[in-house]
């Protein structure tokens, strides 16, 4: 294609709505590549968000540039592969490599270096291939690398988790000084789960899926804190809230999930037609919630139920 360029610059970037892997981990990638004298910079697919603000702060990293277009450029993707996830106009680029941990949905007229492995963050096969060249990881790219891997694998209690995390994380802990992980990665997640700062509308629609079969209509929000009291302090409000929207949208169901990703319960807020509810989970609720010990994840703990009864 377009190889003989003027321009070689290399982009690294991540996907839209980005996460702290997709950050940093385009960071952790240019700087490797830099290192092996190739002239590449981390970029970003949309703004970033508080919890990733934190973590670069914190290692005194700057924000990657923002990416708007994609046209002519040669790029890197990291932490995604589906080019619906890329920045706009992907393409009209040159795309040279991609690592990632996602399933794979991609496609290429050209061969390209492509590396996909099952592990809980992109961070860690970046930490990786420092380690394979032996190439010196410094302070602040070791910080930023394992902040990375705490929170895409949820400080290791997401079930993506793998042994190779864990080690890669621990040896990164001693480069970076980080010698505290669960209390360091509680840090990072707390500045993004949480529902401070929000109002009910947000937090119902901040991540919102719709059931509809046979003329029924069920909603799902669902938003991640580290304790579940702020929703319950605010479970009036969130109530009254849920209840307008499922008269003025018609839902004969509408439910909040409040997922608390430290002890790993979910709380569910709802309003509407709550036999569906007891006849899904067979649970009795006397008012308008329900607690589910152990249960974390809507695609799988509470969609299902849900779809089947409808
Ligand atoms: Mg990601
Ligand atoms: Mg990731
Ligand atoms: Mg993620």
């Amino acid at each position: 294609m377009a190889s003989n360029q003027k321009n070689e610059k290399i982009y690294v970037v991540g996907h839209k709505n980005p996460d702290t892997d997709s950050i940093c981990s385009a960071i952790a990638y240019a700087n490797y590549l830099n290192k092996r004298g190739k002239t590449a910079v981390a970029a970003r697919a949309g703004e970033v968000n508080p919890e990733t603000k934190y973590v670069l702060d914190y290692f005194k990293t700057d924000i990657p540039e923002l990416l708007s277009s994609a046209a002519d450029k040669k790029l890197i993707l990291v932490d995604h592969n589906e080019k619906t996830q890329s920045p706009d106009n992907i393409e009209k680029a040159e795309i040279l490599e991609v690592i990632d941990h996602h399933k794979i949905l991609f496609e290429l007229a050209e061969p390209i270096f492509f590396s996909s492995e099952p592990v809980g963050s992109t961070a860690t096969l970046i930490a990786k291939k420092y380690l394979a060249e032996k190439i010196k990881i410094t302070k602040n790219i070791a910080g930023i690398l394992l902040s990375a891997i705490l929170s895409d694998t949820v400080i290791f209690r997401s079930p993506t988790t793998t042994k190779e995390d864990i080690n890669i994380a621990k040896k990164l802990s001693k480069i970076s000084g980080i010698k505290n992980l669960e209390k360091f990665g509680i840090g990072i997640k707390e500045k993004k789960a949480t529902l401070k700062g929000l109002g009910a509308e947000s937090i119902i629609y901040s991540d919102f899926k719709i059931l509809e079969a046979k003329g029924k209509k069920f909603g799902v929000g669902q938003i991640e804190v580290c304790d579940l009291k702020e929703a319950e302090k605010r479970k009036v409000e969130l109530i009254e809230k849920l209840k307008n929207i499922a008269r003025e949208e018609g839902y004969n169901l509408i439910i909040l999930m409040v997922t608390d990703i430290i002890k790993k319960n979910s709380k569910l807020l709802f309003s509407g037609e709550k036999e569906y509810l007891e006849k899904a989970f067979n649970k009795k609720t006397g008012d308008d919630s329900l607690y589910l010990e152990g249960v974390m994840s809507r695609k799988k703990e509470i969609l299902p139920p849900l779809m089947k009864i409808l």
